[in-house]
């Protein structure tokens, strides 16, 4: 029996919604699927709203869509402050 994993690192997930974890925005992700896993590699994309960026194993670059905008009331860009 095989459990679909919602993950965005899994693999040959072809399409998937994304809630933004810093502004709230809704998106969907169309990565590409690769026959061959060694096709995959780490491939960047960034949140519609913020810009906040986020990995997916991919064949190539993924597609963005944005599906609602972002729920935090501001429009500063994501800054990768927190180390
Ligand atoms: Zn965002």
């Amino acid at each position: 029996m095989k459990h679909a994993v919602e993950s965005e690192a899994e693999a040959g997930l072809g399409i998937f919604e994304k809630t933004c974890v810093y502004c709230g925005a809704r998106f969907r992700v169309l990565s590409t699927r690769a026959a061959d896993p060694l096709q995959l590699q780490s491939q960047e994309y960034e949140c519609p709203g913020c810009g906040k960026q986020y990995e997916i194993d991919a064949a190539a670059p993924p597609e963005v869509q944005l599906l609602r905008g972002r729920t935090d009331g501001k429009d500063d860009r994501y800054q990768e402050t927190m180390f």
